[in-house]
């Protein structure tokens, strides 16, 4: 059995990975654009300095990417984020504000007014709405009012996606909070219900996790149990797919071949060229369409200087109502210590999106500029870093846009009955997690769909 995989980020590399557990005589081929593999996902280490190019960690609850990084042999590099990463702050009004750590000090929060907090309590009266989606920031403000939606669900989408929570998908963006509002009205219940029955003890700390040679050993470790005969070719970006009988024929510059089965493990655009007449031209141009945010990330490292310089916190987002050219500021090195060299600290600001695109289009030393000032205006260091950084994600991560669901289940319905199948980010979710649960799901269809 020959199955491609188009794209080799996490989904594409995770789907190879589960189909060979599942049925180790198959031969897989991931074709990948670029010169590396991993996608968004690539650790360096520079001058003692160990920086992320993409993602930093997952949320230990997180099954799927959890229970990848066991099977693949990296259990035990997992690292637990410091207590440091509990203390998260928002920049307003010129200064670091303080996020409740505990759900119950929302009550108290100066970031709310009291009529704010008072509506907080509206969640338990809200009955079961049944719009079939809605976006994020009106999802919020029915279940807690405007004030609450403006000061936390604006900057925490920033911060996850990138992007306006205005026009993200609330179903789509954040699936258990919508069901449970769907089921209970009120998501504290639903919270409360689909509680875990754990009988062990409550483990303590910030629930996020990452690897102690970054996520990028994630990927060195998925790549390298990808054996002959099954390959990763680079510099192989597919430009062609054709149906024939069963099979489908992919070109790829010098590459060409028949395959039993193909997952589409490529952003939705290139979904979109790929699968040209296959899918009917309304969904080729609604796929097509799918907004992604584009997104800078600025890596600062600092040299020992004596003292820690980065105060003990996971960092600070910055809401869309504020003059600032940030977006946020993570603080990686006080997050997961013992990364870098002895002494050595590293923050990343992330920035762009929505609300200001045009900063991807500057040159390195334009961007310095900018970006410097923000440093000390913000976290006040008292001296700038020994060592900077810019990476630029043009189309970094996918927004999906309210009734994406409906989208996702046309494209589908649209590939029955072929040996087609997607995965990636587009679709089902854009964490780490959701790759890594795509992935798996995409492996075992896959399997199903081609007889042995
Ligand atoms: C800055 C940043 C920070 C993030 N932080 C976090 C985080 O902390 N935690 C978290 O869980 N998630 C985070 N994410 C999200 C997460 O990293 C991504 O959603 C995930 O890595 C995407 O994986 P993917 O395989 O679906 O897509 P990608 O990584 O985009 O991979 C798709 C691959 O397809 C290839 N391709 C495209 N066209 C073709 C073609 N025609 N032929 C062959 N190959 C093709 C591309 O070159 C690419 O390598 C972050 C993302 C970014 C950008």
């Amino acid at each position: 059995m020959k199955i491609a995989i188009i794209g080799a980020g996490l989904s594409g590399l995770s789907a190879a990975w589960e189909i060979l557990q599942l049925r180790p005589a198959c031969q897989v081929t991931v074709f990948e654009a670029g010169p590396h593999v991993g996608g968004k996902i690539r650790t360096e280490l520079e001058g003692g300095f160990l920086y992320e190019h993409g993602p930093n960690g997952w949320l230990a609850s997180r099954q799927s990417i959890s229970s990848l990084v066991e099977r693949v042999g990296l259990g035990g590099e997992v690292m637990q984020a410091d207590e440091a990463a509990a203390h998260r702050y928002l920049w307003r009004q010129k200064r670091l504000l303080k996020l409740p750590s505990k759900p119950l000090q929302i009550l108290g929060w100066e970031g709310l007014s009291w009529k704010g907090r008072m509506r907080l309590a509206g969640d338990f009266f809200q009955r079961p709405r049944t719009e079939e989606d809605e976006s994020v920031h009106d999802f919020a403000s029915k279940q807690w009012g405007a004030e609450f939606a403006d000061a936390v669900f604006d900057p925490f989408c920033t911060g996850v996606f990138g992007a306006d929570c205005r026009k993200l998908s609330m179903r789509s963006c954040f699936p258990p909070v919508f069901a449970w509002q769907r089921r209970y009205g009120s998501v504290t219940r639903g919270a409360f219900a689909s509680r875990p029955k754990s009988s062990g003890p409550k483990k303590k700390g910030p629930g996020l996790h990452s690897l102690k040679r970054g996520m990028g050993s994630l990927i060195e470790a998925l790549a390298a149990q990808i054996p002959l005969p099954s390959r990763i070719l680079l510099n192989q970006a597919v430009t062609s797919i054709r149906l024939e009988g069963r099979q489908v024929r992919l070109e790829s510059g010098a590459e060409s071949g028949v395959f039993d089965g193909l997952i589409l493990a490529c952003p939705a655009d290139a979904v979109s060229s790929l699968l040209g007449d296959l899918l009917p031209p309304d969904l080729r141009q609604r796929n097509q369409a799918i907004a992604y945010t584009s997104m800078g990330v600025a890596v600062c490292g600092f040299r020992s200087s004596g003292a820690p310089l980065l105060p003990p916190s996971f960092g600070f987002l910055v809401p869309s109502s504020e003059p600032a050219q940030i977006l946020g500021c993570l603080l990686d090195s006080r997050v997961f210590p013992g990364r870098c060299a002895p002494g050595h600290e590293v923050l990343r600001m992330m920035f762009g999106g929505p609300r200001s695109p045009e900063l991807l289009n500057l040159g390195d030393d334009e961007l310095k500029s900018i970006l410097l000032p923000e440093l000390r205006r913000t976290l006040q260091l008292g001296r700038d870093p020994d060592f900077v950084k810019i990476i630029r994600w043009p189309r970094a991560i996918p927004s999906p846009a309210p009734f994406h669901f409906r989208l996702v289940d046309e494209l589908d319905k649209a590939l029955t009955g072929t040996p087609i199948l997607l995965a990636g980010n587009a679709y089902h979710g854009v964490s780490m997690d959701d790759c890594a649960r795509t992935g798996k799901e995409a492996a075992s269809e896959i399997c199903a769909r081609i007889p042995q």
